[in-house]
């Protein structure tokens, strides 16, 4: 059967998968044959070759081959408690090798048996050694020395280099193995080498031969079952050919997908293409309340330029806290107004909606556009007017959450869709972004920088700007990392910067597992607060209160009227108050890193000096500490986000798994990030030099529907 077909078929069709562990595989996301090869093995044991029985040593982790002497559950003086134990003999000695709580072994291990075993070697009391809990087969006569150097199933899992899988649900490491020996039985009988392999490959023929990479057929056999001659520490550090080859196919599949859609995307015409003259380049300027940074006048320059093309723009911004984002995404609004067009402008929460509101209406006095908020506090009388207005093309700019947006807003003439502070925007989910109907022009931008590596992943469909740097004028922000026991200087340093008339966050974290409690902790922390200092307005501002007080509450502080504001991570994403100098935040150790540089983001925006303190609860994890540390060496967001990603890992970079991070079946973001991106060009350049063939391009689209469900790319 062509090694395609045989890649394609449900799992079921391997002996020994039944439904339990079809649906056991199904949970972990393996369907097929090929999603099951495409599962690596987690690392790789050196069993191949044995060790006599003498020179085993307590602490080896040794592979035996011998005799079974005797065999039996032993008796033991925890009730409840079996202990099946095995005598084992090869030609320099014999060792106990013991199983706990597993008396099925009395069916499967009996004397005379030739066996294999492969463990961890320990002192047993006076005894001497014993092998505990080992891996083990049975050897069939006839087994040893055929010669034929095709093995029988039953040394698959001793007597050489064995993968060792992850287990999934109720599929053992053991089982995995067979099944996937069993797989490529089913590929290519007899192992990597015979006849070559004619059929389809994914990866361009090209590619393979410049990289001498083998074919799929045989880097799936190599990966799995390597040859006893392969190197363990290599394969351990997934550096072989066959491994790497089979990672890059794993990326290359689904940047061609990302390339597809964007591609795709640029055949689209858009209803409404903007123009930029002279007359509107006066309006943007007349806008402007400074001058941009070179950072911020490269950015807009390319989102102006998609703007006056035919098909719509998919560009994400970059920049770090603070770069100075939300101007650049303003005048591109003028732009598209001063064509006549509407712009929907959304955030992510209400606090922040509500802020630019304020922002865009103070930048936007006097001008002649129509600006109107929709966040859920606007009454329902406000939003019956307000909604056929927006309909009849009588507001210009809507600022609104995502949600109200989407759910209920008719335009006349959408042409920008600007997201800001987005931080889950998935490939997956960004599907359903744009606003229905229209195909608007879309520009995402982040709330911290996004590493490189996972920005390919995540958006590598979009085309990509980035403000480097800051405005001028910027002080950098002094971390300091203090034992919670030292809160009095906290307190000392707050004291201070409010009595020079600046003004103080305390942030509180709000884990939802103990909301209730946190809460609680939060609350007693602004009521202290307001104790210690009777002098000074305090307030308390969470997720909890309602729409109206939080507003009210961020607007007193805004305005300079509350001193110091106690806070949960509600004011995390892009609240801008440059007049608070200070920060403490309470628990960091229990903050990620990019939320500990978003929310040390609030502070240093003005003129004057700012401090962050980071108060931490002792005990604290390594990783805890790795996190404060990095806070304490570095304000730049970019390094901050490739060490976040390396102490995370990608599935948990966004701070939710449902993220949208697509989950790549071999590579690994951290270890592969040069295969991601040379796999990123490649995609790109043949899918814009239209050189895939038709079933390169069929099996993208099979892959990409499989994983990705929703997803249709082509
Ligand atoms: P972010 O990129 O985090 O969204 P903002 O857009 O909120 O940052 O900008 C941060 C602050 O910097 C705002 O107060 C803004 O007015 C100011 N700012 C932005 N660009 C400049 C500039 N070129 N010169 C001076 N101040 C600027
Ligand atoms: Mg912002």
């Amino acid at each position: 059967m062509p090694v395609n077909d045989v890649l394609q078929m449900p799992l079921q069709f391997l002996k020994g998968v039944g439904p339990r562990k079809a649906a056991d595989l199904k949970k972990a996301g393996l369907h097929t044959v090929e999603d099951l090869l495409f599962r690596f093995p987690r690392r790789y044991e050196d069993r191949s070759r044995m060790q006599t029985i003498l020179s085993l040593r307590p602490g080896m982790t040794a592979a035996i081959s011998g005799k079974v002497l005797n065999a039996g559950l032993a008796h033991t003086r925890r009730p409840g408690f079996k202990l099946f134990s095995a005598l084992v003999q090869d030609e320099s000695g014999q060792i106990q090798a013991v199983w706990p709580n597993q008396a099925f072994l009395k069916d499967v291990i009996k004397s005379q048996q030739r066996i294999v075993l492969f463990g961890k070697v320990e002192i047993w009391g006076s005894r001497g050694l014993q092998i505990t809990d080992p891996e083990f087969e049975i050897v069939r006569d006839g087994d040893q020395g055929s010669g034929s150097g095709e093995r029988g199933e039953e040394q698959l899992h001793t007597g050489r280099i064995a993968p060792v899988y992850e287990r999934t649900g109720s599929v053992t490491t053991n089982m995995q193995r067979r099944f996937v020996w069993q797989a490529l039985q089913q590929l290519a009988p007899g192992g990597a080498e015979g006849p070559p392999d004619a059929s389809f490959d994914p990866v361009p023929e090209d590619i393979l031969a410049r990289q001498r990479w083998p074919t799929r057929k045989t880097a799936l056999w190599q990966t799995h079952f390597p040859s006893s001659d392969a190197s363990v520490d290599q394969l351990n550090a997934f550096a072989t050919a066959a491994q790497r080859r089979l990672v890059f196919e794993d990326f290359f599949v689904f940047q061609t997908g990302l390339a597809l859609r964007r591609h795709e995307n640029a055949q689209v015409t858009k209803g409404l293409v903007c123009r930029v003259d002279d007359r509107i380049r006066q309006c943007a300027r007349a806008v402007l309340p400074f001058k941009l940074t070179g950072g911020q006048r490269d950015a807009l320059a390319e989102i102006v330029a998609d703007m006056q093309k035919a098909c719509p723009m998919q560009r994400l911004l970059q920049g770090d806290v603070g770069a100075g984002k939300t101007i650049v995404a303003l005048l591109a609004a003028v732009v598209a107004m001063e064509n006549g067009c509407q712009v929907a402008f959304m955030a992510p929460t209400e606090i922040l909606t509500e802020q630019h509101y304020r922002t865009i209406v103070q930048a936007l006095m006097g001008k002649p556009y129509r600006v109107a908020l929709l966040s859920g506090r606007v009454t329902a009388a406000t939003r019956r007017d307000l909604l056929p207005a927006i309909e009849r093309g009588d507001i210009n700019l809507v600022v609104g959450t995502q949600a109200l947006i989407q759910q209920h807003v008719k335009f006349k003439s959408l042409a920008l869709v600007v997201i800001d502070e987005q931080h889950r925007f998935g490939v997956v989910q960004r599907g359903t972004l744009a606003v229905k109907g229209a195909n608007p022009d879309v520009l995402v931008m982040t709330a911290t920088p996004i590493p490189r590596t996972l920005a390919l992943t995540e958006c590598g469909d979009m085309d990509v700007s980035v403000i480097r740097g800051l405005p001028p004028g910027r002080q950098p922000v002094r971390t300091l990392v203090r034992a919670d026991s030292r809160r009095d200087e906290a307190f000392a340093m707050m004291r201070q910067e409010v009595a020079r008339g600046r003004q103080v966050y305390v942030i509180y974290p709000l884990v939802e597992e103990s909301e209730k409690v946190d809460l609680k902790a939060a609350t007693a922390m602004s009521e202290q607060i307001a104790r210690v200092f009777p002098e000074f307005s305090v307030a308390l501002l969470h997720g909890r209160m309602k729409g109206d007080e939080k507003a009210a509450v961020m607007q007193r502080f805004a305005s300079g009227r509350l001193n110091i504001l106690v806070s949960t991570t509600v004011v995390e994403v892009g609240v801008d108050v440059p007049n608070a100098t200070l920060m403490v935040v309470e628990h960091a150790e229990r903050f990620g890193l990019s939320q500990l540089h978003q929310l040390r983001g609030r502070i240093g925006r003005g003129r004057h000096a700012s401090t962050c303190v980071l108060l931490y609860q002792a005990p604290w994890s390594d990783d805890a500490r790795e996190r404060l540390r990095a806070m304490s060496d570095t304000s730049d967001g970019f390094v901050i986000a490739e060490r976040d990603l390396q102490l995370r890992g990608p599935g948990d970079f966004f701070g939710t798994r449902q993220s949208g991070v697509p989950t790549l079946r071999a590579g690994d973001l951290m270890r592969d990030g040069d295969l991601l991106e040379r796999a990123f060009e490649e995609a790109r350049a043949r899918v814009e030099a239209g050189t895939l063939s038709a079933p390169q391009l069929a099996y993208v689209r099979a892959v990409w529907q499989r994983q990705f469900g929703l997803i249709t790319v082509g």
